[in-house]
Formats: structure tokens, sequence, C-alpha cells
């Protein structure tokens, strides 16, 4: 069942989740509605606090590529921990909890995460791009971090229409503009 993303200002976005005790049948039910949530809404990635969930999970789902084998794949990560971030370098980012804006931030290319998996056991990730810069902001959900919280200002935020996938640039047949090519 989706449910309704909480969005900025609400207070619930900047608490500090807790850990995921245990791998329940409940559990499985909440990933199962975060990802309705997430595809309701068209986004790549959701962490529980999204949905009023304080808890230390997130699932990510970005769009199958042919370049990519990460892409298309449905990770469900259960209190993940960062081990290595890559160098970074400046990313086209935006959140569900904050539709109609995005702004480049810097993320780290390559990100290793572990975590339980679904079945309870323990798990590692090597993301690069893409799924890299979800993984990394939906775990900054989980402390309470926002991307506009890496701006220098929020004049940086660019508005958008809000839906898509909203970090990623969509192609803009709609209108002339400019084309300032995003990395
Ligand atoms: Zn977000």
């Amino acid at each position: 069942m989706a449910h309704r993303i909480l969005e900025l200002p609400d207070p619930l976005l900047r608490e500090v989740a807790a850990p995921v005790p245990a791998v329940t049948p409940e559990l499985h039910a909440l990933v199962d509605d975060m990802f309705a949530t997430m595809h309701a809404n068209l986004g790549i990635g959701l962490a529980a606090p999204q949905i009023g969930q304080l808890l230390r999970l997130i699932v990510i789902e970005i769009p199958p590529n042919d370049d990519d084998p990460q892409a298309g794949n449905r990770y469900v990560l259960v209190n993940p921990a960062v081990r290595a971030l890559g160098e970074r370098e400046p990313m086209v980012e935006g959140c569900l909890s904050l539709p109609g804006f995005r702004a480049n931030i810097e993320r780290a290319r390559t990100t290793t995460v572990t975590y339980t998996g679904l079945d309870g056991q323990p798990l590692r990730l090597e993301a690069q791009g893409l799924l890299a810069q979800a993984v990394q902001h939906e775990i900054d959900h989980l402390n309470g971090v926002l991307f506009i919280d890496h701006l220098d200002s929020l004049a940086e935020l660019e508005q958008i229409p809000p839906e898509g996938l909203d970090w990623v640039p969509e192609d803009d047949d709609d209108e002339d503009e400019e084309d300032d090519e995003a990395p």
C-alpha cells in the first residue's frame, strides 16, 4: 500500500532513525509499502522516515540501463553503514520530500556499504554512479539530513516540475532553454 510521503518542513524528516531490531514479517510488509510508495511517486529511492517510520531502512530501484548492471535491481538495505566513499563530483539531485526542486551537489562516485538483507544475513554493496548517489542520499535521510543541507545557499536550488524521476535530468521538450549539460 502506498503511503503519503512526508515533505519539508515535517519535523520527522529531521530525526535520527533507530536501528531495525530484527527482520520480521512486519518489516517485509513495510518494505512492500515503501516500494509501492516509491513507484507511485516515480522515485528511485525511499527511506523509511519519509513515510514516518523512524527506522534505518532504505529501498532503491534505479531505472534499467544497458550500461549499468546495477540498474533495474531492487535493493533493500536494513541498517546500512557506509564503509568507503570514492572521489566526489557534482551530481544533479532532488528528493520526494522536497518536490519541485533540484540542485547540483557533491557526492562520491562510488560507495561501499554493509547492511543486513531481508533474509537477515549481512551483505555488502559496492555501488557506483546513480546507485552510489542514491545510497548516499537515502542514508542521509536516516540521519535527518536532506540534500539541501549540502548546499552553501538555497539560492542554488533550481525549480522543476514536481513530477518524474526527480533527480534525473529530464529532456526539456516543452521549451527551448540552453543545454546545460548535467554530469
Ligand atoms: Zn530524499
